[in-house]
């Protein structure tokens, strides 16, 4: 797909068109895995927001508007069956852009064409309601799509994330403006094309490259947009919020979080364990539903914690290319931050009981930070309480039911929790007091699940992507009363 023996550039995606190619100048896009530039973006800013704002608006109210729900599912389903078609080549663009090893790289354009799928075929099966009101009257709750909606995608799952946030807002009847992330946006452009290959009017789905203080802002505070969808760190959700209550839109906040894994002591410890590594080694523990901390109870702590160190020493990190069990971090300016982080729980007293290797040979110049398991930080600390975003699992000892709840509810975040125990009664109690739009019982999907309602409680945000939920959050309700007599 990619010529790698040059640097390719793209440009943003405005009304059916791609425009102003990034042949020089624009925003240098970096392989992970060797550091080295292999594509370009273009900048944009207010005036291309201002345009591709406008695409979506005549789409909305001209062709796209025009279909009907069932023409737009239909849309919608050749689009996944196009991304299926050119799965390996977007795999491996997903790969080379994130540095995600391909395994995760294919699962993740699996799941973008299943987002497609799931609502291409939900378009029409999505209706209002009729409200008994009084005699003579009908009254109508009709759903409606918002019009023009916003989505500013972060890079960690590019694909993915588009495909959860633009599908549910298409399938709706919405025009879609995104806002990709400058780290990794390579899919969504070329998912984008393949879009006007299935049929998408153009205008009806605009993609905007671009910096987020400039791009990313023109479009949170754009007043021809009547949604915006944001997944990404909370103090830019704060100011994406904050843009949005001046033209009093509606918001989608998806904010990552520090997901609790809880291990009681009847668990069954052979099933648990691979799924609590995989749960924070999975991209590079760069998910927002990373199983960052696992709680372990004390009877049996130093079994799991042994059990843990033998299976973080044998994992291997390296180039995405390369499949291994973990790739680089995004950016030299992540693999900093993970790095400050895990430094400062050091310099407070926490240890690094166990560490995975860097292959031999990965390129010296790519943002590697092997997995590690940390044993005893304070439960208040940094590590304890703020996303990582690296594959840094700290481990903490609980004596009873009570303590465990505590615990996983100790921190700013309530995205994803699981629980990991054969007591039935339990396993209902945890689910119940657990503060958390998700709970797994004896297993964890980490960002899984196209079927399964996501978001956040607490300082994870607010409303709900994927599933039916998610499209029902790209509408608003009209009501409409008439007299007849
Ligand atoms: P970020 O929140 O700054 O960026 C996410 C998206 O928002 C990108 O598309 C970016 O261009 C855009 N953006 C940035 N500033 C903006 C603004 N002022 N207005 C509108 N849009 C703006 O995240 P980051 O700096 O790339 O990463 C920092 C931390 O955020 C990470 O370490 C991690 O903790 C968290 N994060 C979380 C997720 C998640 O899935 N929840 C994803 C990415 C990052």
């Amino acid at each position: 797909m990619l010529d790698k023996t040059s640097i390719t550039a793209f440009g943003h995606l405005i009304n059916g068109e791609i425009v102003d190619r990034a042949d020089k100048g624009g925003i240098d896009v970096l392989d992970p895995s060797t550091g080295a530039v292999f594509a370009r973006l273009p900048r944009g800013g207010q005036a291309e927001v201002d345009r591709a704002v406008e695409a979506a608006r005549a789409a909305y109210e001209g062709p796209w508007g025009a279909m009907t729900a069932t023409e737009r599912g239909r849309v919608l389903m050749r689009l996944s069956a196009l991304i299926l078609d050119n799965f390996e080549d977007l795999a491996k663009l997903e790969s080379l852009d994130t540095g995600k090893p391909m395994k995760q790289a294919r699962a993740d354009i699996t799941a973008t064409a299943r987002y497609f799928e799931y609502y291409g075929s939900a378009a029409d099966k999505h209706h209002g309601e009729t409200i008994p009101y009084s005699k003579g009257m009908t009254v109508m709750a009709l759903r409606v799509p918002h019009g023009v909606t916003g989505h500013i995608i972060p890079w960690n799952y590019p694909s993915q994330i588009f495909g959860r946030s633009v599908g549910g807002a298409l399938a709706a009847g919405n025009a879609c403006v995104v806002k990709p992330a400058e780290d990794a946006c390579l899919t969504p452009l070329k998912i984008s094309e393949l879009a006007l290959e299935a049929g998408l009017p153009a205008g009806a789905l605009n993609i905007v490259c671009g910096l987020g203080m400039e791009a990313g802002a023109a479009l949170a505070a754009h007043v021809g947009i009547n949604h915006i969808s944001f997944t990404g760190s909370p103090q830019t959700g704060t100011a994406v919020a904050k843009a949005a209550a001046e033209n009093q839109i509606p918001v989608t906040l998806e904010l990552g979080g520090k997901s609790p894994q809880i291990l009681f002591e009847d668990a069954d410890l052979d099933e648990a364990l691979p799924v609590v590594v995989n749960a924070i080694v999975q991209n590079a523990g760069q998910t927002c539903a990373a199983g960052s901390r696992v709680l372990i109870q004390r009877s049996i702590y130093d079994k799991v914690m042994a059990e843990l160190t033998r299976r973080f020493s044998a994992l291997k990190t390296g180039p995405g290319a390369d499949d291994l069990d973990c790739g680089p971090i995004i950016s030299a300016k992540q693999l900093q931050r993970v790095t400050m982080l895990v430094e400062a729980a050091l310099a407070d007293g926490a240890k690094v009981v166990a560490r995975a290797t860097l292959a031999d040979g990965a390129p010296k110049d790519g943002f590697y930070y092997p997995p590690m398991l940390v044993d005893g930080a304070s439960p208040q600390s940094t590590i304890a309480q703020d996303e990582v975003f690296g594959p840094v699992l700290a481990a903490f000892p609980f004596e009873d039911e009570a303590e465990a709840i505590r615990l996983a509810n100790a921190t700013p975040y309530g995205l994803t929790a699981s629980v990991w125990t054969r007591d039935g009664g339990r396993q209902m109690r945890c689910a119940h007091a657990i503060e958390s739009g998700q709970v797994f019982i004896n297993n964890y999907g980490a960002g899984g699940g196209i079927e399964l309602p996501f978001g956040g409680m607490k300082r994870s945000g607010y409303g709900r992507e994927k599933a039916f939920e998610g499209m029902v959050s790209f509408t608003t309700i009209k009501t409409v009363v008439m007299k007849h007599g």
